[in-house]
Protein backbone atom coordinates (compact mmCIF):
# COMPACT_ATOMS: atom_id res chain seq x y z
CA UNK A 1 0.00 0.00 0.00
CA UNK A 2 2.82 2.15 0.49
CA UNK A 3 3.82 2.94 -2.86
CA UNK A 4 0.62 3.59 -3.54
CA UNK A 5 0.28 6.54 -0.57
CA UNK A 6 3.53 7.89 -1.91
CA UNK A 7 2.37 8.09 -5.41
CA UNK A 8 0.94 11.81 -6.25
CA UNK A 9 -2.82 11.29 -7.80
CA UNK A 10 -5.75 13.75 -8.96
CA UNK A 11 -9.15 13.03 -7.13
CA UNK A 12 -11.88 14.31 -9.33
CA UNK A 13 -14.38 12.46 -7.74
CA UNK A 14 -15.31 12.99 -4.21
CA UNK A 15 -18.38 14.16 -2.21
CA UNK A 16 -17.49 16.02 0.98
CA UNK A 17 -20.08 14.60 3.30
CA UNK A 18 -19.23 11.19 2.03
CA UNK A 19 -15.58 11.55 3.26
CA UNK A 20 -16.04 12.38 6.35
CA UNK A 21 -14.07 10.44 8.88
CA UNK A 22 -15.95 7.91 10.80
CA UNK A 23 -14.68 8.99 14.23
CA UNK A 24 -15.74 13.00 13.93
CA UNK A 25 -19.35 11.56 12.51
CA UNK A 26 -19.49 9.35 15.71
CA UNK A 27 -18.04 12.11 17.93
CA UNK A 28 -20.84 14.38 16.65
CA UNK A 29 -23.41 11.96 16.99
CA UNK A 30 -22.35 11.54 20.64
CA UNK A 31 -22.96 15.03 21.01
CA UNK A 32 -26.36 15.77 19.01
CA UNK A 33 -26.98 12.35 21.52
CA UNK A 34 -26.49 13.84 24.80
CA UNK A 35 -28.89 16.95 23.82
CA UNK A 36 -31.55 14.27 22.15
CA UNK A 37 -31.39 15.04 19.12
CA UNK A 38 -30.70 11.83 17.62
CA UNK A 39 -30.78 8.46 19.22
CA UNK A 40 -27.07 7.90 19.78
CA UNK A 41 -27.22 3.83 19.16
CA UNK A 42 -28.97 3.77 15.95
CA UNK A 43 -26.78 6.33 13.91
CA UNK A 44 -23.90 4.48 15.70
CA UNK A 45 -25.48 1.30 14.03
CA UNK A 46 -25.50 3.13 10.74
CA UNK A 47 -22.25 4.42 10.89
CA UNK A 48 -20.83 1.33 11.53
CA UNK A 49 -22.49 -1.04 9.01
CA UNK A 50 -19.33 -1.18 6.19
CA UNK A 51 -21.74 -2.98 2.75
CA UNK A 52 -24.84 -1.16 2.01
CA UNK A 53 -27.05 -1.22 -1.00
CA UNK A 54 -27.37 1.64 -3.38
CA UNK A 55 -30.84 2.63 -1.83
CA UNK A 56 -29.30 2.27 1.83
CA UNK A 57 -26.86 4.45 0.94
CA UNK A 58 -29.19 7.54 0.64
CA UNK A 59 -30.88 6.82 4.15
CA UNK A 60 -27.30 7.14 5.07
CA UNK A 61 -26.23 10.15 3.68
CA UNK A 62 -29.74 11.77 5.07
CA UNK A 63 -28.17 10.76 8.65
CA UNK A 64 -24.94 12.27 8.07
CA UNK A 65 -26.20 15.35 7.25
CA UNK A 66 -28.69 15.66 10.01
CA UNK A 67 -25.12 15.53 11.94
CA UNK A 68 -22.95 17.90 9.88
CA UNK A 69 -24.97 20.93 8.65
CA UNK A 70 -24.16 23.46 10.61
CA UNK A 71 -21.38 26.29 9.66
CA UNK A 72 -19.24 25.03 12.28
CA UNK A 73 -19.14 21.21 11.31
CA UNK A 74 -18.97 22.00 7.65
CA UNK A 75 -16.02 23.84 8.44
CA UNK A 76 -14.31 21.38 10.34
CA UNK A 77 -15.47 18.47 7.79
CA UNK A 78 -13.88 20.35 4.98
CA UNK A 79 -10.78 20.93 6.81
CA UNK A 80 -10.43 17.40 7.85
CA UNK A 81 -11.35 15.71 4.57
CA UNK A 82 -8.89 18.26 2.60
CA UNK A 83 -5.62 16.78 5.10
CA UNK A 84 -7.13 13.49 5.12
CA UNK A 85 -6.44 13.57 0.76
CA UNK A 86 -3.46 15.41 1.15
CA UNK A 87 -2.02 12.93 4.05
CA UNK A 88 -1.57 10.18 1.12
CA UNK A 89 -0.36 12.30 -1.52
CA UNK A 90 -3.43 13.57 -3.31
CA UNK A 91 -1.69 16.80 -5.06
CA UNK A 92 -5.21 17.58 -6.75
CA UNK A 93 -8.53 17.56 -5.64
CA UNK A 94 -12.12 18.38 -7.17
CA UNK A 95 -14.07 18.17 -4.14
CA UNK A 96 -17.71 17.98 -4.81
CA UNK A 97 -20.53 19.29 -2.63
CA UNK A 98 -24.53 19.84 -2.57
CA UNK A 99 -24.94 23.43 -1.22
CA UNK A 100 -27.70 22.93 1.44
CA UNK A 101 -30.77 25.82 2.83
CA UNK A 102 -31.41 25.04 6.36
CA UNK A 103 -33.50 27.45 7.88
CA UNK A 104 -33.65 25.90 11.26
CA UNK A 105 -29.97 26.58 11.60
CA UNK A 106 -30.04 30.06 9.38
CA UNK A 107 -28.33 28.38 6.66
CA UNK A 108 -28.74 29.62 2.96
CA UNK A 109 -26.66 27.67 -0.11
CA UNK A 110 -24.24 30.71 -0.12
CA UNK A 111 -23.41 31.02 3.85
CA UNK A 112 -23.11 27.10 3.41
CA UNK A 113 -20.26 27.43 0.83
CA UNK A 114 -18.91 30.08 3.05
CA UNK A 115 -18.07 27.48 5.93
CA UNK A 116 -16.79 25.11 3.12
CA UNK A 117 -14.70 28.34 2.37
CA UNK A 118 -13.40 28.89 5.72
CA UNK A 119 -12.53 24.95 6.23
CA UNK A 120 -10.00 25.54 3.65
CA UNK A 121 -8.49 28.89 5.46
CA UNK A 122 -8.37 26.61 8.68
CA UNK A 123 -6.04 23.86 6.80
CA UNK A 124 -2.60 24.11 8.46
CA UNK A 125 -1.40 20.63 7.93
CA UNK A 126 -0.52 21.19 4.24
CA UNK A 127 -0.24 24.53 1.86
CA UNK A 128 -3.43 24.64 -0.18
CA UNK A 129 -3.80 26.27 -3.32
CA UNK A 130 -7.15 27.52 -3.85
CA UNK A 131 -7.56 30.97 -5.31
CA UNK A 132 -5.33 33.91 -4.11
CA UNK A 133 -8.67 35.95 -3.35
CA UNK A 134 -9.50 33.36 -1.22
CA UNK A 135 -6.99 33.66 1.11
CA UNK A 136 -6.91 37.73 0.56
CA UNK A 137 -8.41 38.73 3.64
CA UNK A 138 -5.92 36.29 5.84
CA UNK A 139 -3.23 38.41 7.16
CA UNK A 140 -1.22 35.64 6.68
CA UNK A 141 -1.63 35.32 3.42
CA UNK A 142 2.08 35.62 2.06
CA UNK A 143 3.18 32.83 4.57
CA UNK A 144 0.68 30.46 2.88
CA UNK A 145 2.43 30.25 -0.22
CA UNK A 146 6.36 29.30 -1.36
CA UNK A 147 6.76 27.25 2.08
CA UNK A 148 8.04 24.59 0.74
CA UNK A 149 6.13 22.49 3.14
CA UNK A 150 3.90 19.82 0.95
CA UNK A 151 1.10 21.47 -1.19
CA UNK A 152 -2.91 20.48 -2.67
CA UNK A 153 -4.24 22.11 -4.96
CA UNK A 154 -8.06 22.16 -4.03
CA UNK A 155 -10.95 23.07 -5.88
CA UNK A 156 -15.02 22.74 -5.40
CA UNK A 157 -17.54 21.55 -7.75
CA UNK A 158 -21.45 22.34 -6.47
CA UNK A 159 -23.78 19.11 -6.65
CA UNK A 160 -27.36 19.54 -7.58
CA UNK A 161 -29.03 16.80 -6.01
CA UNK A 162 -32.13 14.78 -7.83
CA UNK A 163 -34.35 16.29 -5.37
CA UNK A 164 -33.98 19.71 -5.91
CA UNK A 165 -36.59 21.94 -8.07
CA UNK A 166 -35.71 23.67 -11.71
CA UNK A 167 -35.34 26.59 -9.42
CA UNK A 168 -33.14 25.22 -6.68
CA UNK A 169 -30.69 24.05 -9.15
CA UNK A 170 -30.34 27.25 -11.23
CA UNK A 171 -29.59 28.61 -7.92
CA UNK A 172 -26.69 26.47 -7.51
CA UNK A 173 -25.50 27.09 -10.69
CA UNK A 174 -25.90 31.14 -10.23
CA UNK A 175 -23.36 30.34 -6.98
CA UNK A 176 -21.49 28.04 -8.91
CA UNK A 177 -20.67 30.93 -11.26
CA UNK A 178 -20.50 33.67 -8.31
CA UNK A 179 -18.15 31.90 -6.77
CA UNK A 180 -15.76 30.92 -9.13
CA UNK A 181 -12.96 33.78 -8.27
CA UNK A 182 -12.88 31.59 -4.64
CA UNK A 183 -11.79 28.02 -6.48
CA UNK A 184 -15.57 26.91 -7.44
CA UNK A 185 -15.25 25.38 -10.95
CA UNK A 186 -17.85 23.03 -12.23
CA UNK A 187 -21.18 21.85 -11.81
CA UNK A 188 -21.90 18.13 -10.95
CA UNK A 189 -25.64 16.28 -10.54
CA UNK A 190 -25.80 13.30 -7.96
CA UNK A 191 -28.07 12.44 -5.66
CA UNK A 192 -30.58 9.16 -5.50
CA UNK A 193 -30.65 7.92 -8.73
CA UNK A 194 -34.27 6.26 -8.26
CA UNK A 195 -35.64 9.53 -7.99
CA UNK A 196 -36.02 12.65 -10.22
CA UNK A 197 -36.29 13.70 -14.29
CA UNK A 198 -33.84 14.43 -15.96
CA UNK A 199 -36.49 17.29 -17.64
CA UNK A 200 -36.21 19.25 -13.93
CA UNK A 201 -32.40 19.55 -14.18
CA UNK A 202 -31.71 19.80 -18.10
CA UNK A 203 -32.41 24.13 -18.01
CA UNK A 204 -30.26 24.47 -15.03
CA UNK A 205 -27.52 22.54 -16.83
CA UNK A 206 -27.58 24.02 -20.10
CA UNK A 207 -27.20 27.14 -18.74
CA UNK A 208 -24.40 26.33 -16.95
CA UNK A 209 -22.92 25.01 -20.24
CA UNK A 210 -23.84 28.33 -21.32
CA UNK A 211 -22.08 30.33 -19.14
CA UNK A 212 -19.15 28.07 -19.87
CA UNK A 213 -19.18 26.00 -16.18
CA UNK A 214 -17.96 22.38 -17.16
CA UNK A 215 -20.34 19.97 -16.00
CA UNK A 216 -19.95 15.88 -14.52
CA UNK A 217 -22.85 13.79 -14.46
CA UNK A 218 -23.63 10.50 -12.35
CA UNK A 219 -24.76 8.56 -15.31
CA UNK A 220 -25.92 4.93 -15.63
CA UNK A 221 -26.18 4.02 -11.46
CA UNK A 222 -29.27 2.39 -12.49
CA UNK A 223 -30.66 0.86 -15.24
CA UNK A 224 -32.27 3.62 -17.33
CA UNK A 225 -31.12 3.94 -20.98
CA UNK A 226 -33.42 6.81 -21.45
CA UNK A 227 -31.63 9.05 -19.11
CA UNK A 228 -28.51 7.55 -20.19
CA UNK A 229 -28.74 8.57 -23.81
CA UNK A 230 -30.26 11.89 -23.05
CA UNK A 231 -27.22 12.88 -20.61
CA UNK A 232 -24.21 11.08 -23.31
CA UNK A 233 -25.96 13.54 -25.70
CA UNK A 234 -25.98 16.37 -23.49
CA UNK A 235 -22.25 16.37 -24.08
CA UNK A 236 -20.96 16.67 -20.01
CA UNK A 237 -17.31 17.51 -19.90
CA UNK A 238 -17.07 13.83 -17.50
CA UNK A 239 -19.12 11.08 -16.56
CA UNK A 240 -19.17 9.04 -12.92
CA UNK A 241 -19.58 5.86 -12.19
CA UNK A 242 -21.31 4.17 -15.85
CA UNK A 243 -22.37 0.82 -14.55
CA UNK A 244 -25.34 0.02 -16.09
CA UNK A 245 -24.76 0.78 -19.19
CA UNK A 246 -25.59 -1.68 -22.29
CA UNK A 247 -24.06 -2.41 -26.13
CA UNK A 248 -25.48 0.87 -27.63
CA UNK A 249 -24.23 3.29 -24.34
CA UNK A 250 -21.05 1.98 -24.80
CA UNK A 251 -20.96 2.63 -28.07
CA UNK A 252 -21.81 5.65 -27.51
CA UNK A 253 -19.73 6.95 -25.02
CA UNK A 254 -16.35 5.16 -26.75
CA UNK A 255 -17.27 7.39 -29.94
CA UNK A 256 -17.84 10.49 -27.54
CA UNK A 257 -14.56 10.06 -25.57
CA UNK A 258 -16.38 11.78 -22.51
CA UNK A 259 -13.76 10.61 -19.51
CA UNK A 260 -15.50 8.71 -16.84
CA UNK A 261 -14.63 8.47 -13.30
CA UNK A 262 -14.40 5.16 -11.86
CA UNK A 263 -15.12 4.46 -8.19
CA UNK A 264 -14.65 0.77 -7.46
CA UNK A 265 -14.84 0.29 -4.23
CA UNK A 266 -18.40 2.22 -4.20
CA UNK A 267 -19.57 0.15 -7.25
CA UNK A 268 -19.03 -3.00 -5.44
CA UNK A 269 -20.34 -2.32 -1.91
CA UNK A 270 -23.17 -0.59 -3.52
CA UNK A 271 -23.74 -3.51 -5.17
CA UNK A 272 -23.94 -1.90 -9.00
CA UNK A 273 -21.33 -4.10 -9.88
CA UNK A 274 -21.48 -7.93 -9.00
CA UNK A 275 -17.61 -8.07 -8.29
CA UNK A 276 -14.35 -5.85 -8.69
CA UNK A 277 -13.07 -8.80 -11.78
CA UNK A 278 -16.14 -7.72 -13.86
CA UNK A 279 -15.94 -4.27 -13.54
CA UNK A 280 -15.73 -2.42 -16.63
CA UNK A 281 -12.76 -0.65 -15.76
CA UNK A 282 -11.16 -3.21 -17.10
CA UNK A 283 -12.50 -2.81 -20.62
CA UNK A 284 -12.42 0.95 -20.90
CA UNK A 285 -8.78 0.81 -19.86
CA UNK A 286 -8.16 -1.87 -22.51
CA UNK A 287 -9.52 0.17 -25.22
CA UNK A 288 -7.72 3.21 -23.81
CA UNK A 289 -10.85 4.92 -23.12
CA UNK A 290 -10.29 8.26 -20.49
CA UNK A 291 -10.88 7.31 -17.39
CA UNK A 292 -10.01 8.72 -13.95
CA UNK A 293 -9.43 6.33 -10.78
CA UNK A 294 -11.40 7.86 -7.69
CA UNK A 295 -12.62 7.29 -4.09
CA UNK A 296 -16.66 8.49 -4.53
CA UNK A 297 -17.15 8.44 -0.64
CA UNK A 298 -14.19 7.19 1.33
CA UNK A 299 -15.75 7.57 4.60
CA UNK A 300 -18.71 5.48 3.66
CA UNK A 301 -17.07 2.70 1.93
CA UNK A 302 -13.80 2.85 4.27
CA UNK A 303 -11.49 3.58 1.48
CA UNK A 304 -9.01 6.04 0.29
CA UNK A 305 -7.55 6.85 -2.93
CA UNK A 306 -4.36 4.72 -2.44
CA UNK A 307 -6.78 1.54 -1.63
CA UNK A 308 -8.01 2.29 -5.46
CA UNK A 309 -4.99 2.38 -6.52
CA UNK A 310 -4.00 -0.64 -4.77
CA UNK A 311 -7.15 -2.69 -5.61
CA UNK A 312 -6.59 -1.55 -9.44
CA UNK A 313 -3.71 -2.64 -9.99
CA UNK A 314 -4.07 -5.86 -8.25
CA UNK A 315 -7.06 -6.94 -9.68
CA UNK A 316 -6.34 -6.09 -13.29
CA UNK A 317 -2.82 -7.24 -13.19
CA UNK A 318 -1.71 -3.68 -13.95
CA UNK A 319 1.86 -2.34 -12.88
CA UNK A 320 3.50 0.82 -10.76
CA UNK A 321 4.31 2.17 -13.81
CA UNK A 322 1.21 2.07 -16.25
CA UNK A 323 -0.69 2.87 -12.43
CA UNK A 324 1.57 6.51 -12.13
CA UNK A 325 0.97 7.04 -15.86
CA UNK A 326 -3.42 6.38 -15.08
CA UNK A 327 -2.62 8.94 -12.44
CA UNK A 328 -0.70 11.45 -14.46
CA UNK A 329 -3.51 11.07 -17.48
CA UNK A 330 -6.25 12.51 -15.08
CA UNK A 331 -4.65 16.17 -15.37
CA UNK A 332 -6.21 16.29 -18.61
CA UNK A 333 -9.32 15.98 -17.62
CA UNK A 334 -9.54 18.48 -14.55
CA UNK A 335 -12.07 21.38 -14.51
CA UNK A 336 -8.90 24.05 -14.17
CA UNK A 337 -6.89 26.82 -15.78
CA UNK A 338 -3.46 25.35 -17.72
CA UNK A 339 -1.91 27.29 -15.26
CA UNK A 340 -2.43 24.97 -12.76
CA UNK A 341 -1.92 21.98 -15.16
CA UNK A 342 1.36 22.96 -16.06
CA UNK A 343 1.93 22.89 -12.18
CA UNK A 344 0.59 19.55 -12.26
CA UNK A 345 2.76 18.15 -14.78
CA UNK A 346 5.84 19.61 -13.16
CA UNK A 347 4.83 18.01 -9.45
CA UNK A 348 4.62 14.06 -11.87
CA UNK A 349 7.47 15.10 -14.09
CA UNK A 350 9.42 15.52 -10.51
CA UNK A 351 7.80 11.83 -9.55
CA UNK A 352 8.69 10.29 -12.69
CA UNK A 353 12.14 11.00 -12.50
CA UNK A 354 12.27 9.32 -8.80
CA UNK A 355 10.44 6.20 -10.59
CA UNK A 356 13.26 5.67 -12.75
P1 LIG B 1 -22.60 16.35 -0.04
O1 LIG B 1 -23.00 16.82 -1.38
O2 LIG B 1 -23.69 16.48 0.98
O3 LIG B 1 -21.31 16.97 0.45
O4 LIG B 1 -22.22 14.79 -0.17
C1 LIG B 1 -23.17 13.76 -0.02
C2 LIG B 1 -24.15 13.76 -1.18
O5 LIG B 1 -23.46 13.41 -2.39
C3 LIG B 1 -25.24 12.70 -1.05
O6 LIG B 1 -26.33 13.17 -0.31
C4 LIG B 1 -25.62 12.45 -2.51
O7 LIG B 1 -26.48 13.44 -2.98
C5 LIG B 1 -24.29 12.60 -3.22
N1 LIG B 1 -23.62 11.29 -3.40
C6 LIG B 1 -22.63 10.75 -2.68
N2 LIG B 1 -22.28 9.53 -3.17
C7 LIG B 1 -23.07 9.30 -4.23
C8 LIG B 1 -23.18 8.23 -5.16
O8 LIG B 1 -22.48 7.20 -5.11
N3 LIG B 1 -24.13 8.36 -6.13
C9 LIG B 1 -24.92 9.48 -6.23
N4 LIG B 1 -25.80 9.52 -7.22
N5 LIG B 1 -24.83 10.50 -5.37
C10 LIG B 1 -23.92 10.42 -4.37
Amino acid sequence: MECWELMPKIELHAHLNGSVRSSTLLELAGELGKRGTVVFSDVENVIMKSDRSLREVFKMFDLIHVVTTDHKTVTRITKEVIEDFASENVVYLELRTTPKRNDSKGMSKRSYMEAVLEGVRAVTMVEVDLSHELFAETPAVNERYNTGRKKIFVRFLLSIDRRETTEAAMETVNLALEMSRFGVVGIDLSGNPFIGEWSTFLPALEFAKMQGLPITLHCGEVPNPEEIHAMLDFLPRRIGHACCFEDEEWETLKKSKIPVEICLTSNIKTESISSVDVHHFAELYKSNHPLILCTDDVGVFCTSLSAEYALASSTFGIGKREMFQLARKAIEFVFVEDEVKQKLEEIFASAARELD
